[in-house]
């Protein structure tokens, strides 16, 4: 079995965005070698996700409004979080809701997605250097 292993790195100019980071665990995939297996992709911070779905701006708009609806950044005095002297007790929520990491098969040297299926970069809490960890595991 080979295994594979990979830090992307971001830093976001702003404090949300989502990032499509389909084309760099595609490349992870092609210098892994590996044609049959799995690929974990996964968050290494608590107020960043990773997650699948569909490349398609109204929805990533929608998503924004939603999850300000949910757990709106401002007051930053509303979280018990934010009594350490954080601000950023509205990025932890944000990710918990849209999920820590994606397990995608691979099948003949590819991602086996369904239809529209593509992996995302969300950041809740942008401005500085975080990372997202790629593993693969296969033949
Ligand atoms: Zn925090």
């Amino acid at each position: 079995m080979k295994s594979y292993r990979k830090e992307l790195w971001f830093d976001v100019p702003t404090r949300r965005a989502f990032i499509n980071i389909t084309p760099q665990v595609e490349a992870c995939l092609e210098e892994s070698g590996i044609l049959e297996g799995l690929v974990l992709v996964n968050a290494m911070h608590i107020t960043a996700s990773v997650f699948i779905n569909d490349d398609e701006s109204g929805l990533h708009q929608d998503y924004e409004q939603w999850l300000e609806k949910l757990a709106p950044h401002e007051p930053v005095s509303r979280y018990r979080h934010n009594r350490t002297g954080e601000d950023n007790g509205d990025a932890h929520l944000k990710r918990q809701v849209m999920g820590r990491e994606v397990v995608v098969a691979i099948t003949g040297g590819r991602l086996d997605f369904g239809p529209w299926e593509q992996i995302f970069y969300g950041e809740f809490d942008g401005r500085r250097k975080k990372r997202v960890l790629v593993k693969l595991i296969g033949e």
